[in-house]
């Protein structure tokens, strides 16, 4: 799935040259001019991850970033702070309201790709290349293999989304429709009880493994990916 990224900068120029950069790159562009308009474009769609400009019209970056953190919904969504200043003090403060990174103006786009991948890998696994280990079970993104056990897997791409996206985010509690965001995107229009067969193809595929359980119900809430044996 290609990663969204909301460009948050109020000057025309500076906003296109950033979009473009973004999408050459690979990635879904999405934008706003102040932050208004980034909270209705994050309504639709949550992003994955935000270049926040800090001076922006009425609401500043800094205050935007302390709202997004604030939020449930919003508060893991990484930030890459943009400022035409470089005072150290103003750094601090800029990760201090939450941002993760720091990028002055001018930047050259080569170093804000860099940033820009730093940050994803570093947040999103799913969109890493590296090698996923949960227990017995290994996951390549590279080679679209899973092995459980040391015995090979094989899972269709739905399942493998799924499975990548658990295994990088165990021990948490997703909804339905939490995972139709992250696994499926928001864009598609998919009931939630998609999810339930998906989950059901996927633990019959771990099923000759005896890792089926790793997936784990969590009546009312959703399911979990967890190592741990639920009590
Ligand atoms: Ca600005």
């Amino acid at each position: 799935m290609t990663a969204k990224i909301l460009v948050v900068e109020d000057e025309p120029a500076i906003q296109e040259l950033l979009v473009f950069n973004v999408n050459q790159a690979g990635f879904d562009a999405m934008r706003a001019a102040d932050a208004e308009s980034a909270w209705e474009q994050i309504r639709q769609h949550l992003p994955d991850l935000i270049l926040l400009d800090w001076m922006l019209p009425t609401t500043s970056g800094i205050v935007l970033a302390r709202q997004l953190r604030s939020e449930e919904q919003t508060k893991s969504i990484p930030i890459i702070m943009l400022t035409a200043r470089g005072d150290e003090r103003d750094k601090v403060l800029g990760l201090e309201s939450g941002a993760d990174d720091y990028i002055t103006k001018p930047f050259s786009p080569r170093e804000l790709m860099a940033r820009i991948r730093a940050v994803m890998r570093r947040h999103i696994p799913t969109l890493s290349d590296d090698k996923v280990t949960a227990g017995e079970l290994e996951l390549s993104p590279v080679s679209h293999r899973v092995s459980a056990r040391g015995k090979p897997v094989d899972l269709g791409p739905t399942e493998f989304r799924l499975l990548h996206f658990f295994m990088t985010h165990a021990d948490r509690v997703y909804s339905r429709a939490q995972l139709l965001d992250q696994v499926w995107g928001t864009q598609v229009f998919v009931e939630e009880r998609t999810v339930d067969v998906h989950i059901r193809r996927l633990r019959a595929s771990l099923e000759d493994s005896g890792l089926d359980g790793l997936i784990q119900t969590v009546r009312g809430s959703g399911y979990r990916f967890s190592t741990v044996t639920a009590g």
